[in-house]
């Protein structure tokens, strides 16, 4: 049988969504609504690009250089089993490392019957909703709520600091949209709000 997943949309090879050069998925579809979450046209838990794991861990591992995955959204613990599914078939291709956002805590994630099986795949996991009002404009994650979990050791020594760096954003011009792959500070997306056309036009991982 064929597995699944809805995409939003993807993107390969970043150095803005985790440490090294990485493929990002972003799935469609979350069961939260976070206040200034910038990507609302992602959270309708509609259809999408409905995408088989092998087909797209191709596509995100086309890049040779590529060393890593993001899984983001939307809700990636909402399609944890199709996820989990994609992790396995790319790492029989490359040894990869795994980072995966998510809205709910972990101690959340441990009440679901489907979150462990992508959990046993992810060596980082930021979890937690989006708070505005503690969005400190630094680090992976987008508000200071959020809690960085090394659930392996794989990333915890590479000198990248998951919660304190500076953010990167890349800004992505593509033939149809203007769009902003990274966690951007709240005054870039001011900034920018003229050439993306408000934050549904960008991209940003909680
Ligand atoms: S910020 Fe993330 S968890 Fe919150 S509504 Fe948006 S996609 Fe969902």
């Amino acid at each position: 049988m064929v597995v699944r997943l809805n995409v939003a949309s993807t993107c390969v090879g970043t150095s803005a969504l985790g440490p090294g050069f990485r493929s990002v998925v972003w799935v469609q579809g979350c069961p939260f609504r976070c206040r200034g979450c910038v990507a609302p046209e992602w959270i309708p838990d509609v259809p999408a690009r409905l995408v088989g794991v092998e087909e797209l861990a191709a596509e995100l591992l086309a890049d040779e250089r590529v060393d890593g995955l993001t899984f983001s959204g939307g809700e990636p613990m909402a399609q944890a089993a199709g996820l989990a599914e994609l992790a396995r078939v790319a790492r029989q291709v490359r040894d990869l490392s795994i980072v995966c956002f998510t809205g709910f805590t972990l101690a959340q994630l441990e009440e679901r019957p489907d979150a462990p099986q992508l959990l046993s795949e992810v060596d980082v996991l930021i979890d937690g909703q989006y708070v505005r009002e503690r969005d400190d404009g630094l680090g992976l994650r987008g508000s200071a709520n959020q809690v960085v979990h090394h659930l392996t050791g794989r990333l915890a020594d590479v000198g990248y600091d998951f919660e304190h760096r500076e953010r990167t954003t890349e800004v992505r011009v593509g033939e149809r949209e203007v769009a902003l792959v990274g966690v951007p500070t709240a005054d870039l997306l001011v900034r920018l709000a003229p050439v993306i056309g408000g934050p549904g036009r960008s991209r940003r991982t909680r």
